[in-house]
């Protein structure tokens, strides 16, 4: 396979188009970056921990049944992805209060959301990711009605998943934003599924293992992403 050029630069990641047809090369950089861009670092390791995090999950939902937009893994810091036409919502579960959850409304930090929450947010930055409704979404026109169902129960699926594997590596999944895509009128779970879009607490000590660790200047972020990438992989 060949890179044909880049064809697009996120914060954290960046999309080539290559000589196949349908597929993509996405790169995972050591960038990382919170508050809206308000807070920039570049991170050694960064982005191939969050990559070998990514593939895991990715074969994991896979092989739950899940389609995901991962093909394959290509070299240290990147993976071959299905090219697809990208939904602009982040699509948030959550199985339990934090983050904007309790600095938004009265809930305390910690409380256990049985039946998870779906929160849907439109993707823009320029806007700040203002949070979605069926109806605004709709008045949008960003999916049909069917397509946001598929996306609900796609989205409650990844979480029974990834919840049900990191329970028995003793780790609470906290929240989570997924992003979709489609590719031949198929849904595809796409972007990433890392330390940096999860809340992940240890069940023992409560301790987090993801971004809020650099979000707020919790310790080494480094050696938490580390840590938990080793745990969750199961390497040594
Ligand atoms: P919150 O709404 O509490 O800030 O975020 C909920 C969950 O979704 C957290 O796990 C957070 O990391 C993830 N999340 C929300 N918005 C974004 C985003 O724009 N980028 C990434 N990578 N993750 C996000």
């Amino acid at each position: 396979m060949k890179l044909l050029g880049l064809l697009y630069s996120g914060k954290a990641k960046s999309v080539y188009r290559t000589d196949c047809p349908g597929e993509l090369v996405i790169t995972f950089r050591d960038d990382i970056t919170a508050f809206d861009g308000g807070k920039k670092d570049n991170l050694k390791e960064k982005g191939r921990l969050n990559l070998e995090v990514s593939v895991f999950f990715f074969e994991l939902l896979e092989k739950s049944g899940v389609a995901t937009h991962y093909i394959g893994k290509l070299g240290e810091d990147s993976i071959v992805a299905r090219e697809l036409t990208m939904i602009p919502l982040e699509v948030i579960v959550r199985n339990i209060a934090a983050g904007s959850m309790v600095r938004t409304y009265p809930i305390k930090e910690g409380t256990k959301l049985d039946p998870p929450i779906i929160v849907i947010d439109y993707k823009d930055d320029s806007r700040h990711d203002p949070m979605l409704n069926d109806d605004i979404i709709m008045a949008l026109k960003i999916v049909t009605g069917e397509e946001l169902a598929a996306i609900k129960q796609m989205a409650l699926r990844v979480n029974e998943v990834l919840r049900d594997y990191l329970a028995t590596i003793g780790i609470d999944l906290v929240d989570f934003k997924l992003e979709f895509g489609k590719q031949d009128g198929t849904l595809y779970v796409g972007d990433e599924i890392s330390m940096d879009s999860m809340r992940l607490w240890d069940k023992k000590t409560g301790e987090s293992l993801d971004k809020d660790v650099y979000r707020f200047s919790k310790g080494d972020v480094m050696a938490s992403y580390r840590m938990v990438a080793s745990r969750i992989t199961g390497w040594k």
